[in-house]
């Protein structure tokens, strides 16, 4: 067969694999809807600026990796590689600011990103993110901290670790970050990483390469740098997170890939993942608002990544939702009991039991493979001999045993033995 093939780095969800990844999906976002956050939906497009100047120039995010294009009309439009931006974008713009404040959102939907694929990295993937925006309170933090360990906890997920730092402030970054230029420019690096040290050398710290990560041993450290502000509100967020009973590690080389974070960042990394480890993240945005030409908006969210919680599921060998079965298949045999049988399923249906029927005229043997393998409790089977008595067979899929049973009261009878 020759025919089409999803593009590289994409793969297609479909039944039964798709019933965990929705049941996932479902999960990681439960802790927020039981917690004050409101659902928010952008569009999979944005102005190419909003990410530029939101994510960062020098991010390999922005650099490398987004799908961007030009319009008929002219437009410079790219393919949403996160969803922090455009969810700010999207309160800014309705005004939601000017409400009660801390605005919380959640969302959930594809993200893309021009990366090289491999095992769990992924060109088009799937979030489900948290916003808290325009309030600065520890518990903020430690609250999105504790929902995402709580969705994780939720599906029976064990082998993850969160990881914490300070990215400091306004005031105190800007001397770390001195002090770490300083450190970065006597150590022997590449063109590349010369350059990055002079952009955003944070991101030096995050080098997964082995001779870079030797180098960086005596590196000074953002926790000796914290100013009397930030130090205080990182100890906030570290008690009400340990008293949640929430176990973290300071991690004072975590800096993440994307430019708006200050003070707060996480990560949480899952054990048997492989070099794609990180499962969700997120952390403080105080500064963002005003880079995209808002107020100023203190904020807090993350993102957790829904194909990885898969994988993570799987490497930990918990038993994952498969795909939804029907309780009744209903198997006709003629004209007039496919007529009939049509009338009991849509029937069920509207009272709340799930049922299907043999579609496309298969006769007896077949239609009762179809019925065996759907995996439904009961088939109900009727032919025309059963019809001119009124009634239908029915047959437990389980036991085997089979009853006659009046076409009337079929459904009523399946509701009452279902339900
Ligand atoms: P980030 O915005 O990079 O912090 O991403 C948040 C989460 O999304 C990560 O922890 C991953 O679980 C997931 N994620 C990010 N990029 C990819 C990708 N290319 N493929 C699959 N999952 C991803």
């Amino acid at each position: 067969m020759n025919t089409f093939s999803a593009p590289k780095g994409t793969y297609d969800l479909l039944p039964p694999e798709s019933a965990a990844f929705l049941a996932v999906r479902e999960a990681l976002a439960a802790p927020l809807k039981r917690s004050g956050y409101g659902y928010v939906e952008t569009p999979g497009f944005e102005d190419v600026k909003l990410f530029s100047r939101g994510v960062g120039e020098s991010t390999d995010i922005v650099t490398k990796e987004m799908y961007t294009l030009t319009t008929k009309g002219g437009d410079e439009l790219a393919l949403r590689p996160e969803g922090t931006a455009s969810v700010l974008r999207a309160a800014l713009e309705a005004n939601l600011h000017r409400g009660p404040l801390p605005v919380k959102l959640w969302y959930s939907g594809s993200y893309y990103r021009y990366e090289r694929p491999q095992a769990g990295r992924y060109r088009h993937f799937s979030q489900v993110g948290a916003e808290a925006l325009g309030a600065e309170d520890p518990a903020l933090d430690a609250e999105l901290i504790i929902l995402a360990v709580d969705a994780y906890r939720s599906l029976g997920l064990r082998d993850f670790r969160l990881l914490l730092n300070s990215l400091g402030d306004k005031e105190c970054r800007p001397v770390y970050r001195a002090a770490l230029q300083e450190y970065l420019r006597g150590l022997d690096l590449d063109e590349e990483t010369r350059a990055r040290i002079e952009i955003n050398p944070l991101r030096v710290l995050d080098d997964k390469r082995e001779q870079v990560q030797r180098q960086l041993a005596g590196a000074p450290r953002i926790s000796d740098h914290l100013c009397d502000a930030c130090r205080e509100y990182h100890d906030q967020v570290r008690e009400l997170l340990t008293a949640a009973d929430i176990t973290f590690e300071d991690d004072v080389k975590l800096v993440r890939g994307l430019d708006y974070y200050t003070r707060t960042t996480f990560e949480f990394v899952h054990g048997r993942l492989g070099s794609q480890s990180a499962v969700g993240g997120g952390g403080r945005y105080d500064g963002l608002s005003q880079m995209l030409g808002g107020p100023e908006l203190p904020s807090v969210g993350w993102a957790l990544g829904v194909d990885r919680t898969v994988l993570a599921l799987k490497a930990e060998g918990i038993e994952l939702p498969s795909a939804g079965r029907t309780d009744v298949f209903a198997v006709p045999l003629g004209e007039q009991a496919r007529r009939a049988l049509f009338g009991v399923v849509t029937e069920l249906r509207r009272q709340g039991v799930s049922a299907d029927f043999a579609f496309g005229g298969k006769g007896l043997k077949n239609a009762m493979k179809s019925a065996n393998r759907s995996g439904a409790r009961f088939a109900v089977i009727a032919g025309e001999r059963d019809l001119a008595d009124g009634e239908v067979q029915l047959k437990d899929l389980e036991s085997g045993e089979q009853t006659s049973v009046a076409l009337e009261t079929v459904a009523a009878t399946l509701r009452e033995r279902l339900l």
